[in-house]
């Protein structure tokens, strides 16, 4: 959830400070390639967001997949302009970059599959957040690389998928990251993760997903019988 498509991103383009870190990245080119979204993947975004907002003395109203105009302000209950959103998530990754809880199962299901695969975080959080971001994740069991991404994900996921040859996984809670890989790198198996059951309830599965879930141990379990079908 946390970031819109806007009309100036073009998905074909990397962005060079994303670019510089995906190629500081020491990759296996024969293992397999987990690439996972953080924010309501592998940490609890939307609990997080709703802790912050409250001590704003504003609530999220989970009527629709989306911050804007969702977002409203306890006292009236009236939505605030939705010009405020992107100072108001700015504000939350400063201050809760660092604290948003892991998603259950999330941690031990990576380790186990790292066992098999390399696993790449690439998240959509700003730059300057990133080493909060990735203490984080380490401190509660998922000490992998992190890419802070700006925009579409599809870039990114090719990039990393064309430096090794077996399969590329990718998770994420939202619909245009999961559309812009698959038209990136087609090849790649997409989950479609919302860990949020409200959130999850919002959206259909993304067309261009090639499994839905809220339940790590699935997920984990789908991309096992993946491995096993692709000979790793
Ligand atoms: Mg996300």
């Amino acid at each position: 959830m946390s970031d819109a498509p806007t009309k100036e991103m073009d998905r074909s383009a990397l962005d060079p400070e994303v670019e510089k870190a995906l190629k500081a990245l020491d990759l296996d080119p024969a293992r397999p390639l987990i690439i996972s979204d953080a924010d309501e993947v592998l940490l609890q975004f939307v609990a997080g967001l709703e802790l912050y907002l409250d001590r704003q003395g504003l609530w999220l109203d989970l009527q629709s997949f989306a911050l804007s105009g969702n977002i409203k302000e306890k006292v009236t209950n009236k939505p605030v302009p939705i010009e405020r959103t992107p100072d108001l998530l700015a504000d939350f990754f400063v201050s809760e970059a660092g604290k948003l809880e892991a998603v259950e199962h999330a941690a031990s299901a990576l380790k186990t599959l790292s066992g098999r695969a390399q696993i790449i975080i690439l998240t959509n959080i700003p730059f300057a957040q990133r080493d909060a971001r990735a203490e984080s994740l380490a401190r509660q069991g998922m000490d992998y690389p992190v890419i802070a991404n700006k925009g579409l994900k599809g870039a990114a996921v090719h990039y990393l998928a064309k430096q090794t040859s077996g399969p590329t996984f990718f998770l994420d809670d939202l619909p245009h990251n999961i559309r812009s890989v698959a038209e990136a790198h087609e090849p790649s198996r997409r989950l479609h993760f919302i860990a949020d059951k409200r959130l999850a309830k919002l959206l259909p599965p993304s067309e261009h997903s090639h499994f839905h879930s809220s339940h790590w141990p699935d997920a984990q379990t789908f991309i096992e019988e993946e491995l096993s079908t692709s000979g790793f």
